[in-house]
């Protein structure tokens, strides 16, 4: 079975986070604070700079074992969204950085010495559609000069330095509306209070996730990304791994709720019987298992097809609906197994509830990936 590759690793990590208990992420949810010390962990054992070539410092292991750590975490109870972007944001510097920027970066990343983990596309006003967006980057001798404003970017009050998107000339006059978009790596230390405010945003989950301003916020021109106009295929090309990868985490969700509601339904007796005798508590639970199941197979085709630099776009897309809709389904399951219990914030299900939720927006909702395969897999004219 899928689930059982790496197991060495799996093992490890399991270890590691039994150092992390789910009362850790309950504190940390209620406060919405960042769980630095399980960031920390994870970074000083190496797991989050698997997808780093050894030649920079990191293990090279490949996508099907960093899909293993980020299932194995979740699976747990925790909640990798603090960090998963440390293991991936790094490919467009790795895929299309100079040679100078990767040996600047890279190692660093590997190490922990540098965070890595913002990833600035989303803008309140753009939404899905990536190429409105407005942010513009202009060129002033060997600076940029940023003006706009960024929404939903995750954890850029817990990173060094951040993927950044920008318009580098307008929508209208790029040849086609995907043009004229650049890449920019901003050095976070030196940008707040110069140029960029980040702003906290507050949401359902404990997801440290902001609002962005730039108000003529100078960046190197040293930190263009590949060439100047071609961004929006570098941030393209590096989806395909961000979307396994969250597709790992919503298969350890679903495999944490089952491993609690089968243990749940055997324990508790209502009618002087284990709930799970009954089969309409039975087949949800099977189903949830059923669907993870499938959805597992889906990531680890995926991520081979990946690791194989073989085209993957359709199937990472179709890991991360089927995944999503896996960990949905089983979070439902897993609520209505525990009754009023599921509600009770001591149980921790009501909080996986709300984390695993946010995967059927973000990084990419549902209906988009749907009209991904409409359009690209099936051959129907486009609707956008
Ligand atoms: C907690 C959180 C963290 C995030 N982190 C980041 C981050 O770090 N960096 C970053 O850049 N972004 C981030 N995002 C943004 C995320 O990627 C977007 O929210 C997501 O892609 C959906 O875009 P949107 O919110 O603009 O929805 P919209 O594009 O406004 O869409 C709204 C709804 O309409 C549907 N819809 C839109 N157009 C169509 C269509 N043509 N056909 C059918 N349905 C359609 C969508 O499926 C969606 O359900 C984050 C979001 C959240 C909530």
């Amino acid at each position: 079975m899928a689930d059982e590759s790496f197991p060495e690793i799996r093992e490890a990590v399991r270890r590691l986070c039994a150092r992390f208990p789910v009362a850790y992420w309950r504190e940390l949810d209620r406060e919405r604070t960042y769980p630095t010390e399980f960031v920390k962990a994870l970074t000083e054992a190496g797991f989050l700079s698997v997808l780093i070539p050894e030649a920079y410092g990191g293990s090279g292991l490949g996508l099907r074992a960093a899909v293993a750590v980020l299932e194995e975490i979740h699976r747990a109870g925790a909640n990798g969204a603090a960090c998963h972007a440390q293991m991936y944001t790094m490919g467009t510097v790795l895929r299309h950085g100079s040679e100078a920027q990767k040996a600047a970066y890279l190692p660093k990343i590997a190490s922990g010495e540098l965070r890595l983990q913002a990833f600035g596309v989303t803008e309140p006003d753009a939404g899905t559609d990536t190429t409105r967006i407005t942010t513009f980057a202009r060129r002033k001798g060997d600076m940029y000069v940023v003006n706009g404003r960024k929404i939903w970017i995750s954890r850029a009050e817990h990173s060094d330095l951040m993927v950044l998107l920008c318009r580098t000339s307008p929508r209208d006059e790029a040849a086609k509306p995907s043009d004229g978009m650049s890449v920019l790596l901003v050095d976070l230390r030196e940008a707040v209070g110069r140029g960029l405010t980040i702003r906290p945003v507050r949401t359902m989950l404990n997801h440290a996730t902001t609002e962005l301003f730039f108000e003529d916020l100078e960046v190197p021109a040293a930190n263009l990304i590949g060439e100047e106009g071609k961004g929006f295929r570098y941030i393209l090309d590096g989806m395909n791994a961000e979307r396994i990868l969250i597709a790992a985490e919503c298969l350890g969700d679903a495999r944490f709720f089952i491993d609690r509601a089968s243990r749940y339904a055997r324990e508790r007796v209502v009618f002087g019987r284990p709930i799970g005798e009954n089969q309409g508590v039975q087949f949800p639970l099977a189903r949830a298992y059923v669907q993870a199941t499938s959805a597992s197979l889906m990531i680890d085709a995926a991520a081979s097809l990946f690791e194989a630099g073989q085209p993957c776009g359709a199937e990472a897309n179709m890991a991360k609906l089927v995944a999503s809709e896996a960990s949905w389904f089983a979070a439902d399951m897993c609520l209505q197994t525990h009754g009023g219990f599921g509600f009770a914030e001591e149980y921790d299900i009501e909080r996986k509830f709300r984390e695993t939720r946010l995967y059927q927006v973000a990084p990419i909702s549902t209906n988009l990936i749907l009209s991904h395969v409409a359009t690209h897999v099936l051959g129907q004219p486009k609707s956008f």
